[in-house]
């Protein structure tokens, strides 16, 4: 990860089809397309891809969380299980409809919690929203069986997950919904983008609609098209959409070759005995995008960080100390720093943040290191990086 790292020639000719037409715009102007639907066709290269029936492509990630979830029926006060340590985006998706968070503590899986989710259930929860940090996943087997028990929708943030599998299926297809990111920074990329993933006809329709302010899609007028609901705009441009076109392609290459360099250096951080990795369900199949493993305590990971720092090894994470991943640094939300006026009823749905603490994501969290694995490393690289992971991590044990 990410994708843009190997951005060449593919990509370019696919953009450069929808330069040659001009036709930026994902609907009509049939005449002047010259054929050419790059929405639709990446559309269609998702589904099979990811083995669903529908996939709605939209602007952006956030967007796709939103577009879930309004698009079965979650809005105002409605309250939504998800976990506390993730992007902000999945806290800020669910916002946006004027619906609720409701965080709740990871276990190491680096994923919700099962037993803490359960507890934070209450008449007004309507969806649980695993979230697959860091190329792994959350037990979905244990979350399925208590959203069937309790009649709750299933919505997965796959975003980070791209090319990993549970049980054989692709994340994103497993739940009522799923939803990822194809923004710049993600296995696959369209610059900016994200998809919308269901077997639902019902839930598709209404995100195809909603994500286009409504236009029911029917015949080939756009003016003339009625509107059944109220919607907005999170349409992706052709061009965004041709950039993914030529990056799925290559999705089992990119996860074939994390898989090579995940291995390299995670058999020489398995001679370290105080290193634990991260739980990856059973019949998980991850994506390889970060290795992820925890140390004995927050002192000894924050001395590896630095030691990692000085030895010159970019793109580890320790999400403890990150402004933008864990609750810890939420101060944003926890203080309802909003530019406009919050419903009183979001406000005391939220009002939990000022006093609930999170001790058992904060021992994960605190010893946690996440480090991404890139695409463009040469064998050469990722040699020496592994020993210099060593290196610095048995500098700080000593
Ligand atoms: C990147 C990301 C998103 C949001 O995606 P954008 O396309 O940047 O809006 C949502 N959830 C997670 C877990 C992410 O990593």
């Amino acid at each position: 990860m990410p994708g843009f790292e190997l951005f060449g020639d593919a990509e370019r000719k696919e953009v450069n089809d929808v330069l040659e037409s001009g036709v930026l715009m994902r609907y009509g102007f049939d005449g002047m397309r010259n054929g050419h639907w790059k929405a639709k066709e990446l559309e269609a290269a998702l589904q099979d891809k990811l083995q669903v029936n529908h996939a709605q492509l939209v602007s952006s990630g956030t967007a796709a969380v939103s577009i879930a979830l309004a698009s079965a029926g979650i809005g105002s006060g409605d309250e939504v299980i998800m976990p506390n340590f993730t992007f902000v985006a999945s806290f800020e998706a669910i916002m946006m409809l004027g619906a609720i968070p409701v965080l709740v503590d990871i276990d190491d899986t680096l994923t919700l919690d099962p037993e803490a989710v359960e507890n934070a259930i209450t008449p007004k929860t309507k969806a649980i929203m695993p979230v697959h940090m860091c190329g792994s996943m959350a037990d979905l087997t244990a979350l399925k069986a208590i959203c069937d028990t309790h009649n709750l929708l299933l919505i997965e943030d796959s975003s980070q997950a791209t090319g990993a599998t549970y049980k054989g299926k692709p994340l994103g297809s497993i739940g009522d919904l799923g939803c990822l990111s194809l923004d710049y920074v993600k296995i696959i990329t369209c610059g900016e983008g994200g998809a919308v993933l269901t077997n639902n006809e019902a839930y598709y329709r209404n995100a195809d609609h909603y994500s286009d302010h409504g236009h029911d899609h029917v015949g080939a007028d756009r003016g003339a098209e009625t509107h059944p609901f109220l919607g907005y705009n999170f349409r992706i441009s052709e061009l965004n959409a041709a950039v993914g076109i030529a990056q799925l392609r290559r999705l089992d290459e990119f996860v074939e070759k994390q898989k090579e360099h995940y291995t390299v250096l995670r058999e020489a951080l398995a001679e370290i005995p105080e290193i634990e990795f991260r739980r990856v369900p059973d019949g998980g199949e991850e994506s390889y995008s970060f290795l992820s493993f925890f140390l004995p305590d927050l002192e000894t990971t924050r001395k590896v960080m630095q030691a990692f720092k000085e030895n010159g090894l970019d793109a580890c994470f320790h999400y403890y100390d990150n402004n933008w991943h864990y609750i810890r640094k939420w101060q944003h939300l926890t203080n309802l720093k909003t530019l406009y006026p919050l419903s009183q009823e979001v406000m005391d749905g939220l009002s939990y943040l000022k006093t609930k603490t999170f001790t058992q994501s904060d021992n994960y969290i605190g010893r946690n290191i996440s480090c991404l694995i890139k695409l463009s490393w040469s064998k050469e690289e990722v040699s020496s990086r592994a020993k210099k992971m060593v290196e610095s991590i048995k500098s700080v044990m000593a």
